[in-house]
């Protein structure tokens, strides 16, 4: 689907949502057009909670998980194979263009937990990216061939948020804790929509309740009229970023897939640092060459 047409179908589900859009008069172009460009500037930002607005779909359920979900992360987690989980993945013919942001994602999981991914050839469990309106996926491992939707706004972290759906997380706005945290203002909620704010038990791992969380929804998601649906309680917090996994999100990947080290917060060695090692291992191996003339490794 086109970019275009996605704005237009946006603008009428806002209209039929009771987003503000106000009536078409003599200016009605003028007001379609203010209309037209907020719907950009919603897609763009919101873009998580598309495939809801714009499906209609009774499964998609928190703007962007489709059901079941009623499962809790430890009971879906993403099988090791020889002790690793690496998660096979093949990315749709029409998505192509889109490469890079699924790689990209991909990495940015890969370089802070044990969870690694790579190309399926005959695995029978794979995720699939896969063409549609909005971005979506399952929470947790499903089993087979598993979906993760990609619209044309999912940015690479909006794809890395979906793939941390599909390895067993929740949104961070729903735990049980985060009136501490945040305020959700029902009144600013699209019609209908308040169920994306519901409260859900589940397990936290004890970890702290993380505003910037690549799992936090954003200020505005599925407002009506423009106005915050959430606002953070405590001042210099960031909320809803798309652009990296924080240190609590390495974290409760990696408590839930059992890395080496949990806890510790240590990840694996990313390649400049490994580059550093070798020429410093290098230097070091020169100079004991030279004072002692032999090496024993
Ligand atoms: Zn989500």
């Amino acid at each position: 689907m086109s970019l275009s047409r996605l704005i237009f179908l946006f603008c009428m589900s806002m209209c039929i949502g009771h987003v503000q859009c106000g009536p078409v008069s003599n200016h009605g172009n003028e007001v379609f057009g203010d209309l037209y460009a907020n719907a950009i500037n919603y897609a763009q930002e919101n873009t998580e909670t598309l495939e809801e607005i714009l499906a209609f779909d009774k499964a998609i359920i928190e703007g962007d998980i489709i059901m079941p979900s009623d499962r809790n992360a430890v009971d879906a987690v993403w099988p090791a194979v020889n002790g690793t989980v690496s998660v096979a993945f093949v990315i749709h013919p029409d998505l192509v263009h889109m490469t890079n942001s699924m790689l990209k994602a991909m990495d940015m999981v890969s370089e802070h937990t044990c969870v690694s991914f790579h190309k399926r050839s005959t695995e029978p469990d794979y995720m699939l990216f896969y063409p549609r309106k909005g971005c979506a996926s399952y929470v947790g491992y499903q089993g087979g061939e598993q979906k993760l939707y990609i619209g044309p706004t999912c940015t690479f972290g909006n794809v890395a948020h979906e793939i941390l759906h599909a390895l067993g997380f929740h949104h961070e706005h729903t735990r049980l804790d985060r009136n501490e945290h945040i305020q959700v203002i029902e009144n600013n909620i699209q019609t209908g929509k308040d169920s994306n704010f519901d409260m859900k038990d589940g397990k936290t791992f004890g970890i702290p309740y993380d505003t910037s969380s690549i799992m936090h929804y954003g200020g505005r998601f599925f407002s009506k009229n423009g106005l915050p649906t959430i606002t953070l309680l405590k001042h210099s917090s960031e909320m809803g970023q798309r652009t990296h996994l924080t240190p609590q999100d390495m974290k409760r990947i990696r408590v839930l897939y059992q890395c080496a080290g949990t806890g510790e917060m240590d990840h694996k060695p990313s390649k400049e640092k490994e580059e550093r090692f070798l020429k410093m291992f290098g230097r070091l191996k020169k100079l004991y060459l030279r004072v002692n003339g032999t090496i024993t490794l």
